[in-house]
């Protein structure tokens, strides 16, 4: 993955200070694909947004990621260090390289004279099955591509569980890391503490602190040297450091 500069990052953390979480991550997807229309990330496979997020994180912040948790049975704080290459080989091992952003990912179930097809829900999906009165059902309706039951054509209301139950296997099985669930063991009481990892809020608030130590620098860098804006975020990283330490020579 090409590392974005760091002018279009902090651009994409400026627009996303107004926005709600759903847009925050959408805009570090955005980030992660340039080769995607914005348009139609939130129809890619959720447990693909996740890998692609994982290799932003990686480009972007490196391997090791700190994560704090609480333990789930007696409330100690637990810090502790994840390896983001790791958790991208869980991630089922693709690569954002290698996936098809076509979104249209289909798995088919056969079973008890059942022919069914079913895509795999993007975040669009989930979200718009969030705000259903039934969740399950609504995801469900809108993900079903075709469903027969012994020729004739069934609705998604009339799926048995046995078959709505090997769909969501089907589903999990081609597109690991929708959920990346990380157990911790806690070394006050031993109970094993299970939590979801949430990579989107992760990210953004790595890079909120990233932008503001930038743009801290950028005012420090002008105020010495009186470049401008643009100048300053063409330095690399390394002669960014490097004259600040100049500066404060001085
Ligand atoms: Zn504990």
């Amino acid at each position: 993955m090409a590392i974005t500069g760091a002018a279009e990052l902090l651009a994409a953390w400026e627009t996303g200070l107004g926005e709600a979480p759903v847009g925050r991550a959408l805009l570090l997807h955005r980030t992660a694909r340039p080769d995607v229309d914005t348009g139609r990330l939130p129809q890619l496979p959720v447990g693909e947004r996740e890998a692609d997020l994982f290799a932003l994180r990686r480009a972007l912040f490196g391997e090791r990621m700190q994560v704090r948790l609480e333990c789930a049975a007696c409330g100690t704080d637990m810090e502790f260090d994840l390896d983001a290459g790791q958790l991208a080989g869980s991630l089922g091992g693709r690569s954002s390289a290698s996936a098809p952003a076509s979104g249209e990912s289909v798995v088919r179930v056969q079973l008890d004279g059942w022919d069914v097809e079913f895509r795999l829900p993007g975040v669009a999906d989930l979200q718009a099955a969030a705000r259903a009165a039934d969740p399950r059902a609504a995801l469900l309706a809108r993900c079903l591509v075709s469903a027969v039951h012994n020729g004739t054509a069934a609705a998604a209301g009339e799926l048995p569980v046995p078959v709505q139950r090997r769909i969501a296997e089907a589903v999990e099985a081609a597109d690991p890391g929708a959920d990346l669930v990380i157990g911790v063991a806690c070394p006050e009481c031993g109970e094993a503490t299970r939590a979801e990892l949430d990579i989107a809020s992760y990210l953004w608030t790595e890079l909120d602190a990233w932008a503001r130590d930038v743009l801290l620098d950028v005012h420090l860098l002008a105020t010495a040297y009186g470049w401008s804006e643009p100048e300053i975020l063409a330095l690399s990283p390394t002669r960014r450091r490097y004259y600040l330490e100049l500066c404060a020579d001085v």
